[in-house]
């Protein structure tokens, strides 16, 4: 995406023969990498619904990144004087970076020049910028070396495909199954009498742990009216009882008191919930907080929805640090398990056991909650322009989407009715899963009933085109707005949040 594109064209590294293979060869290295994990920061730290407009994802060949970095290397080649650099000594420089950044300082290393550019470029006060690089720059640093920094993406890039393949954020198809679509069939209103199903639809909780009432809303941390925060100066109040219209998320007895009054405006039959459970510290996050958020939320929506089943989605903020969702094949302490595995326990009453088996490998899973209605919820993780791990490989995280598609295949063929639940909505991915998936919901419009996503924190909803002539409204998502009040948005009153769906 255009940050790291950036990155990568104002530091590209010169040609071996200007530069030590070892020490010096790093040095660019490390400054660019240190100015990566800088914008990676400012990008976590900022409100990303602000920074990132959606995507054009309409049924177009996505022209993006990979297309016009490659448009520009060659000039580029010319203006950094690498023009003499060959494929051996360019695979030689990126193994010795490698090799160096391996070593433990100097992932250090890397983070000093980060905090530097965090202050330099006033991202955040000091305090923040230095706990926040320490909690990025590992994961980081290994997503760094495994693919942009490794010799073959990299030199395939600055030298063509003769000499390595860049890869990072190229175009990709899934593939469709050869059936036939069926001939579009608009939606009826169900006959009258039909049964119907009232579904509550949560959204972006975001607990704070820490809020405190009469503490500054206003701070200059990105997150306000908590410990911390400070005390407001004498002409302005101090953070609410119940919430704020600052940037700052709720306290608990806020959700205890929305969970709490659901009693008039329903009973429900389900409960959807798409995600984003802890507060936006996201500088000091530990797997601690991060887990204590997902239980103590969950346990509040357990005891106040009873037996009702709920099916929840994974957002953004669950993992630490935010955004950082590695796909199934990073193995071991970078790896998801940790969340995955606690939510596969803490929302055990609610999924079965096919259900909890995926959701433990990728987030993801399908269910049907009732006889004709499949439920699909989406780890949009994968999709996101905001994950750093998908630097390595963009392709269908997961296989996510290659599943979606037989998931409903095997709807259609049952004559099954889908919804899809989700967190970040398909308008904000990156464009060639953007694509994909808008190519899915057309082909499979007949089945698609509706969807779900929240994130954006506002209630708005995005319409999905016909792909001969981008003119035939065939789908529409629903984004829910957020509990949370984060920034000044007024808190969502239960009635708000119902949502009536009607099966036949
Ligand atoms: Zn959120
Ligand atoms: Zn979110």
């Amino acid at each position: 995406m255009p940050r790291y594109g950036a990155s990568l064209r104002q530091s590209c590294p010169r040609s071996g023969r200007e530069q030590g293979q070892d020490g010096t060869a790093r040095a660019p290295g490390l400054l660019w990498m240190g100015l990566v994990l800088a914008l990676a920061l400012a990008l976590a730290l900022s409100d990303s619904r602000v920074l990132w407009a959606p995507a054009e994802a309409h049924p177009v060949s996505p022209q993006g990144h990979p297309a016009r970095l490659h448009r520009i290397v060659p000039r580029l080649r010319d203006v950094f004087g690498w023009g003499n650099l060959t494929c051996p000594v360019c695979k030689g420089l990126f193994t010795a970076i490698n090799l160096g950044l391996k070593k433990e300082p100097n992932v250090a290393r890397v983070g000093s020049v980060a905090i530097k550019l965090c202050n330099l470029l006033k991202i955040a006060p000091p305090a923040v910028c230095q706990s926040i690089v320490h909690l990025f720059e590992d994961d980081m640093v290994e997503v760094w070396r495994r693919s942009v920094l490794s010799p073959s993406e990299a030199c395939g890039l600055l030298l063509g495909s003769t000499c390595g393949h860049w890869d990072i954020f190229s175009s990709w198809n899934i593939s469709l199954p050869t059936v036939p679509k069926p001939p579009p069939k608009p939606p009826s209103p169900p006959a009258p009498g039909a049964p119907v199903s009232r579904i509550l639809f949560l959204t972006d909780l975001h607990w704070d742990h820490d809020y405190l009432e009469g503490m500054d809303p206003d701070c200059a941390d990105p997150l306000c009216c908590r410990r911390g925060s400070g005390l407001p100066p004498a002409s302005r109040p101090g953070a609410g009882y119940w919430g704020e219209y600052s940037k700052c998320d709720l306290p608990l007895r806020t959700l205890e008191s929305l969970l709490s009054g659901l009693g008039p405006a329903g009973p429900f039959d389900m409960v959807y919930w798409t995600g984003d459970i802890p507060a936006h510290d996201v500088w000091h996050q530990t797997r601690q907080d991060q887990l204590r958020a997902l239980t103590t939320v969950t346990a509040l929506v357990r005891k106040f929805l009873g037996p009702v089943p709920v099916y929840p989605a994974v957002g953004n903020h669950e993992s630490t640090p935010v955004n950082s969702f590695p796909p199934p094949f990073i193995e071991g302490n970078h790896s998801s398990r940790w969340l995955y595995e606690a939510m596969a326990k803490a929302w055990e009453p609610w999924l079965p056991a096919e259900a909890l088996r995926t959701l433990r490998i990728g987030g993801f899973y399908a269910l049907s909650p009732y006889p004709g209605l499949r439920l699909i919820s989406l780890n949009m993780n994968f999709c996101s322009r905001e994950n750093f791990w998908l630097l390595i490989n963009s392709t269908d995280p997961a296989g996510q989407l290659q599943w979606l598609v037989g998931e409903l295949q095997a709807a259609e063929d049952r004559g099954d009715k889908v919804h899809i639940i989700g967190h970040i909505p398909p308008g904000h991915c990156l464009k060639s899963w953007s694509w994909n998936y808008y190519r899915i919901v057309a082909r499979y419009e007949n089945t698609l009933a509706a969807q779900f996503f929240g994130h954006t924190h506002v209630d708005e909803f995005e319409v999905f085109y016909d792909e001969e002539t981008l003119s035939r409204p065939l789908a529409v998502a629903f984004l829910a707005p957020s509990a949370t009040t984060y920034i000044g948005l007024n808190p969502v009153s239960p009635t708000s949040l119902q949502v009536t769906v009607c099966t036949t």
